[in-house]
């Protein structure tokens, strides 16, 4: 049987008590817009700004999630058919004020669509509503049934609803799979028990992961620092009598930034509000949460990817019920559901983790400091490193900047010295001097750090006679040798294939391995020193989960005396044993297609160098480049921030980059070349005319310009006012997706990537 169509003309508006403008969760359609809906009247009681809905959408008769933001009582002007509501859901799923606002200013700031934005600000799994009802809905009999004997005679001829309901009264707060599995029957027959109102669901109130951690207050007898007690000094009346400011704590590494948050949110604590800290990735900053969850015990709710879809739901409703006080986690925890937030605290604030790299392409700091302001508290970006964004905010006054410089436990900077490779003709792995640091270090039974931001075995495999790189067939990268199971991969889409034995262009058997990876760097040092106990830590050797905190106990309990790693080593670790690093090759991120590459070198740089010399033992660092006389390794070598900021920034200024400018990337892809390349085209054409002010580079193609079998080109708009760059590409991206085929489009404002 068909239905009949749910729309109704507006000449039968009257039918509705009121009308609802609905964002709807439709994926990537839908744009920024609102739908207006008509609110039945028998729905009119339970429909409200910020209830959750389902709504018709589109052609066909398909249900979509979606959350009311406005309540009107005048149609919609215009000759337009207008759906009603389905259904109010009937959990207590809500978006807040804030959370109604900060939708809307993620659709216009992300380039996201509402439907989008919301999806990130309601509990995980409800917009589903499937996925909903059969993971955390519990069955309870409705106040409004009344007459249980009614509805028993009612069921007399539906066995299997009968026993279900029975079941529903002698035990509410089953989920419908609990109640049909015990009455043996499908979910059916309690489906239709709720369809009769008779039965209604609720979120289980039952908690998944009851945390194991034990309160423990005590504060181990820190003692601050002179500068750690000025700068908290300095937050107090904000933190205390909230007002809403950017702070900038830049700390060198070792300075005791994690012990500053945790008094600040002391304060925030003692006066009954909660705290959002956000990490770049739980598992590599385990040392950092294990410091909050031992500050704040059961108080603090660590959000991390091990957990479930239902063990996500369960922590959301216990932050929004105000029983976690401190919530930790990455990126996306800048959305935790805090009602009573009094501070924001983002650690390592210049890590680019903080981007989302798919749409929605926000980027948490932002968000961070848009919360900070609707709550009218504090935020703290804390880096020893910063970004050139925030340092720039604190340049042009809309963020204060207090410094820690020097280490908490008053340890000397380690002693730097540069290697210029270009010396050592050929390509030695290991300069001279780091052999014999090395070897000096290791006979006095301390532990080595040895970092290269490349993994695998060699970069790349080429043929010397005729110039043949092996290359993936999907992707626009060489392969990369992989030692362990003799495999080239492809370090983008991971296919794995055997090297050839002669090369596929002209028959040559002499194919080479050019560059190293740490697989390398391991093998070599397991040669030099056949005596010394070696790790590796990279994507390669971290894939199970646990296994990187495994490694990390292993090397901190002195089980190995050197490892070797990537950036991944590099992050906020503590390793008292370490008296040496060695930076194989520092420039590897000089020689991207990226304005943010000396930057990124830089933090690099620095991070790392910070590894060495944290215990009672002075640091010895050695750093290897082709490029030392490089601003970037320059400065990194010295962990001077402000220098090294002094001249990137004068750069930046130059180019009219961010800071100073803004950038918005607009990227079209495509497995045929020729629609990603008309995809592009179109953008650009539908960009112009440009306002003054805005420039436009491209249509080119992107640097990666193959990946994973799809084609890709790019745009790029600059200009000072990211609003007028982010409006334009809305613009273009609507005007061109109408009648883009086979080619998919996308916006990415501020990019960190440009690859
Ligand atoms: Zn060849
Ligand atoms: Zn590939």
């Amino acid at each position: 049987m068909r239905e009949r169509p749910l729309s109704i003309f507006r000449e039968d508006a009257d039918t509705f008590a009121s009308y609802a403008e609905v964002a709807v969760d439709v994926g990537g359609q839908g744009g920024d817009q609102l739908f207006t809906y008509g609110v039945p009247p028998a729905l009119a009681s339970r429909v409200a700004p910020g209830k959750q809905v389902f709504v018709p959408f589109g052609e066909g008769r398909a249900r979509v999630s979606g959350v009311v933001f406005r309540i009107t009582m005048n149609p919609p002007a215009g000759r337009v058919v207008i759906k009603p509501i389905a259904d109010v859901s009937s959990s207590a799923n809500e978006l807040t004020e804030e959370g109604r606002e900060l939708a809307l200013w993620l659709a216009r700031d992300a380039l996201a669509t509402i439907g989008q934005a919301v999806r990130l600000l309601l509990p995980p799994g409800a917009t589903d509503e499937r996925v909903h009802a059969r993971m955390v809905l519990s069955c309870h009999p409705a106040p409004e049934a009344r007459d249980p004997d009614l509805i028993q005679q009612a069921l007399r001829h539906a066995p299997a609803q009968k026993a279900c309901w029975d079941t529903i009264c002698s035990s509410p707060g089953l989920t419908p799979a609990e109640v049909a599995a015990r009455n043996r029957c499908t979910r059916a027959a309690v489906t239709s028990l709720v369809r009769r109102g008779w039965v209604l669901l609720r979120p289980r109130e039952i908690r998944r992961t009851p945390p194991s951690v034990a309160q423990r207050m005590e504060r181990n007898g820190v003692r601050l620092t002179d500068a750690q007690a000025e700068a908290l000094r300095c937050m107090t009346s904000d933190l205390q009598a909230p007002a809403y400011r950017s702070y900038l704590l830049h700390g060198v590494t070792g300075s005791g930034k994690t012990e500053v948050y945790l008094r600040a949110i002391e304060l925030v604590l003692a006066r009954g509000a909660q705290a959002i800290v956000l990490v770049p990735e739980i598992a590599l900053t385990p040392q950092t949460v294990a410091r909050f969850q031992e500050r704040f015990g059961d108080r603090v709710a660590v959000l991390h990817s091990g957990l479930g879809r239902g063990e996500r739901y369960d922590e959301w409703w216990r932050i929004r019920r105000g029983e976690v006080s401190v919530v930790v986690g990455a990126r996306s925890a800048v959305f935790a559901p805090c009602t009573n937030l009094g501070l924001i605290v983002v650690d390592e604030e210049h890590e680019t983790s903080y981007k989302q790299e798919e749409s929605p392409r926000y980027h948490a700091r932002d968000v961070a400091i848009w919360r900070a302001r609707w709550w009218s508290v504090p935020v703290i970006l804390g880096s020893a490193t910063p970004s050139l964004e925030t340092l720039f905010a604190t340049q042009q006054g809309a963020a204060v900047r207090l410094n820690l410089p020097e280490r908490a436990q008053g340890q000397p900077l380690p002693v730097v010295r540069v290697v210029d490779m270009r010396r050592h003709g050929g390509v030695p792995l290991f300069a001279p001097e780091l052999v014999e640091a090395l070897g000096s270090h290791l006979d006095r039974g301390q532990q080595a750090l040895l970092f290269l931001n490349r993994r695998g075995y060699a970069p790349a495999l080429i043929c010397p006679e005729c110039g043949y790189v092996a290359q993936c067939s999907i992707c626009s990268v060489n392969l990369c040798y992989h030692e362990e199971d003799r495999t080239l991969r492809c370090h983008y889409c991971g296919a794995r294939s055997r090297p050839p034995t002669v090369c596929p262009h002209c028959g040559s058997r002499f194919l080479r391995l050019r560059g190293v990876g740490t697989e390398r760097v391991a093998q070599e040092v397991a040669r030099l020193f056949p005596k010394a106990r070696v790790l590796r830590m990279d994507l390669d050797t971290t894939g199970v989960q646990g296994s990187h905190q495994r490694i990390y106990e292993a090397f901190r309990t002195g089980e190995a005396d050197v490892l070797v790693g990537t950036q991944m080593v590099a992050k906020g670790w503590d390793v008292a044993g370490v008296t040496l690093v060695g930076v194989i090759q520092a420039d590897i991120g000089l020689r991207q297609p990226d304005y943010r590459g000396p930057e990124r070198t830089f933090q690099l740089l620095c991070q790392v160098a910070g590894r060495a010399g944290r215990g009672a033992l002075p640091g010895e660092v050695i750093v290897q480049t082709y490029a030392p006389e490089h601003y970037a390794i320059r400065h990194g070598v010295q962990q001077d921030f402000d220098a090294f900021a002094e001249e990137e920034l004068a750069l930046r200024a130059h180019a009219g980059f961010p800071p100073f400018g803004h950038l918005v990337r607009l990227l079209a892809w495509s497995p045929n070349a020729r629609a990603a390349e008309d995809g592009a085209v179109a953008l650009g054409e539908a960009l112009r005319p440009l306002p003054e002010a805005v420039s436009l580079w491209g249509p080119s193609e992107a640097p990666l310009k193959q990946l994973r079998g799809q084609f890709r080109w790019h745009l790029a708009l600059q200009g000072p006012d990211g609003a007028v760059l982010r409006s334009l590409a809305a613009r273009a991206l609507g005007a061109c997706a109408r009648h883009a085929r086979g080619v998919h489009l996308a916006a990415d404002p501020d990019p960190v990537s440009m690859l």
